[in-house]
């Protein structure tokens, strides 16, 4: 049974788990290694199951834990060439990791997983696309300004997507950031908002991809709720209702025990 489980999302660090409970990989790793440890002990998970590391780009909270994850565990790590560089450069990994460079497609174990493209201001961004060895399929899609044809392609194509609803648009405008962050944040290699994420969300259920999850939620500039309500309304004036037609959840900020059957 492939299973998705959240195990960080937001600023402070981003980590999820896809697979089955036997057999899966991480993408990102954006905690301290005993935080991602201990989430994937409360979910029932043992970290020999991880087959691989995919990390999206270089930016802290997605590559925080890496280099003591790598060491400790041996694991491989997979990114585009760009964010590896970065990653180096940062002394985020160390030389001696295993590392790959994943141009498209990679087959770790019984699984295949896919790099996507995003547009995110880092070296060479991406997102992955992960088909568990029962064939089901899981695309996590966060730190992006704007929806590319290639996600959107991914999302329509997998069981289950993690979407990025970053910020509420009104309380990014008027909230504390200074200028240029609003600026970076709105831009198109920035963060997609919940406006932006729930017209998304529409296409996919539209297309047949039925588990949703809303991911990389601001805690200046957005709420749970908000982001929740943003799509939920969204969907339903397409005439989706919320549960029979569709699932929704949040990715957590903080640890919790949650996964996503799909
Ligand atoms: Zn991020
Ligand atoms: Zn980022």
């Amino acid at each position: 049974m492939a299973r998705a489980v959240p195990l960080f999302s937001g600023s402070k660090g981003n980590s999820y788990y896809i697979g089955t409970s036997s057999e899966g990989v991480l993408i990102d790793a954006g905690r301290s290694c005993r935080q991602i440890e201990n989430a994937m002990e409360a979910n029932g998970l043992k970290m020999q199951s991880v087959g691989a590391v995919f990390i999206t780009h270089e930016h802290t909270d997605h590559c925080s834990a890496l280099k003591v994850l790598a060491k400790k565990y041996g694991f491989k790590v997979f990114a585009s060439e760009g964010t590896l560089r970065e990653l180096e450069k940062a002394q985020r990994i160390l030389p001696t990791a295993d590392t790959a460079v994943i141009e498209n497609e990679v087959a770790v174990g019984n699984m295949l997983i896919k790099r996507i493209d995003t547009p995110h201001d880092a070296a060479e961004s991406c997102c992955y696309r992960v088909t568990a060895s029962d064939g089901k399929t899981a695309l996590v899609a966060t730190d992006m300004g704007i929806m590319l044809d290639g996600v959107r392609e991914g999302a329509k194509q997998s069981d289950f997507v993690v979407l990025e609803s970053n910020h509420d648009i009104e309380m990014l405008k008027t909230g504390i950031y200074p200028f240029y962050l609003k600026q970076r944040i709105l831009s198109s290699k920035g963060h997609l908002s919940n406006a932006a994420c729930a017209d998304e969300l529409v296409q996919i259920v539209k297309s047949g991809t039925l588990r949703l999850m809303l991911g990389h939620l601001s805690e200046q500039n957005n709420t749970p709720q908000i982001a929740l309500a943003t799509a939920i309304a969204s969907l339903e004036k397409a005439g989706l209702k919320f549960r029979s037609d569709f699932t929704l959840d949040i990715a957590p900020s903080e640890t919790r025990i949650q996964s996503v059957i799909f």
